[in-house]
């Protein structure tokens, strides 16, 4: 076996950060195994599927709806990405609608940062790193236990289903959850990561402030001729923060015109204070509208736990967390991030086979 395919590391999840990481190990020779609990890739960046009454199939960008860049190491990836096909620029003009004048304004300035988006959905970036040769991606499957095995020095991970899924010589996790106390509030389980095992690294992550938002997902047959922009936020309304044209994003399909509107975290709250941890019921959230909904979690802005290392890192077990909320609550902050973690690793096998030719020189 060689020094490489021994060197084996388990990714824990397939948001941007964590598929990052593990293709750009991937594309240094480390053998990679990704693991997702969810159906598909992308986490926060996911894209969302729902088929209408008369069978039509409608996509919508339920997280992130664009994104923008300012670090050139994260730029040069995404150049990447866009001559790849995966990402075009959403060359749309945002603005603002008032409550209270019930007008649209503050039409944006061109010139400002480019907006981003995958094409032909948001997740297709994620779909194809975790696609690309050497990294062995599992979708639905969610860990539940990560064990450190200390005579061997590796980790072991099982699933919630109890199955073994393996022993790595290295492990990322892109996900707070894994070690948070959070995930038992949501799903009666206790976080897969013992945080005794990680104490320096994983403290950091306990008391990190999220909020909630609810994402309704609309769509109507003709185009809304009363809306003069394709994107824009809220003014004085303590239900709404943002709306997003989704069939006006590059690559979508216009067969229907599409609509993303997120909630203010304040009104998520205040439903998730009455109702639980459960989708509301139609008469709780909306009265009259046609909706599909969805919840999602967004960092607070401001928070990052490691502006600096942009990661947090455990040399000599060779742990690692990695996402957004280790550098900025953004998709640039979490591929930053996944950026950091691959680095660290590459380091960390590179010295472990010289080591190793050094051995056999003796
Ligand atoms: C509503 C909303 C709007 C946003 N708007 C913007 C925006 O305009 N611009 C911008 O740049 N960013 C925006 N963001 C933030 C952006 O989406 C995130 O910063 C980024 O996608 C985070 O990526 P990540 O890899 O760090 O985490 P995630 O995408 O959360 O990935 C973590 C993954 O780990 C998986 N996972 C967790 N536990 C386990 C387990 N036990 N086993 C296996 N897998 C597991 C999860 O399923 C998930 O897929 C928005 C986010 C939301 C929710």
């Amino acid at each position: 076996m060689s020094s490489s395919a021994a060197f084996k590391v388990a990714v824990l999840g397939s948001g941007i950060s964590g598929a990052v990481c593990a293709s750009t190990l991937a594309r240094n020779g480390i053998s990679v195994t990704l693991f997702e609990s969810a159906r598909g890739p992308g986490g926060r960046m996911s894209q969302r599927r729902e088929k209408t009454e008369d069978g039509m199939e409608l996509h919508f960008d339920h997280g992130a709806p664009f994104f923008s860049v300012s670090k050139s190491e994260v730029l040069h990836l995404v150049h990447e990405w866009e001559t790849r096909g995966l990402v075009a620029e959403w060359k749309e003009n945002f603005g603002s609608f008032d409550f209270h004048t019930l007008k649209f304004n503050n039409a944006e300035q061109e010139g400002l940062s480019k907006k981003y988006v995958g094409v032909p959905g948001m997740n297709s970036i994620c779909k194809a790193l975790c696609n690309e040769s050497g990294v062995e991606s599992k979708f639905g499957v969610a860990i539940g236990r990560i064990e450190w095995l200390h005579d061997e020095k590796l980790w072991s991970l099982t699933g919630v289903d109890g199955k073994n899924l393996g022993q790595f010589k290295g492990l990322v996790a892109s996900d707070k959850n894994i070690v948070s106390p959070r995930i038992t509030e949501a799903t009666g389980r206790s976080p897969p990561l013992d945080i005794k095992l990680v104490t320096e690294l994983s403290e950091k992550l306990l008391n990190l402030p999220v909020k909630p938002c609810f994402i309704v997902m609309l769509a109507f047959a003709e185009p809304l001729a009363t809306i003069p922009v394709k994107a824009f936020s809220f003014e004085n309304s303590k239900v709404l923060s943002q709306a997003y044209c989704d069939s006006s994003k590059p690559s979508r399909s216009t067969a229907s015109e599409r609509w993303v509107l997120h909630s203010t975290a304040e009104y998520a709250e205040d439903i998730i204070a009455q109702s639980g941890l459960k989708k509301p019921s139609d008469i709780t959230l909306n009265k009259g509208l046609t909706y599909l909904n969805h919840f999602l979690r967004k960092l607070i802005d401001g928070a990052s736990i490691a502006p600096e290392e942009k990661c947090l890192w455990d040399r000599n077990k060779r742990v690692a967390i990695c996402g957004d909320f280790c550098v900025s609550p953004n998709v640039e902050g979490a591929i930053d991030s996944g950026l950091a973690v691959a680095l660290r690793l590459k380091d960390s096998h590179n010295s472990r086979r010289h080591k190793e030719r050094q051995q056999e020189l003796v």
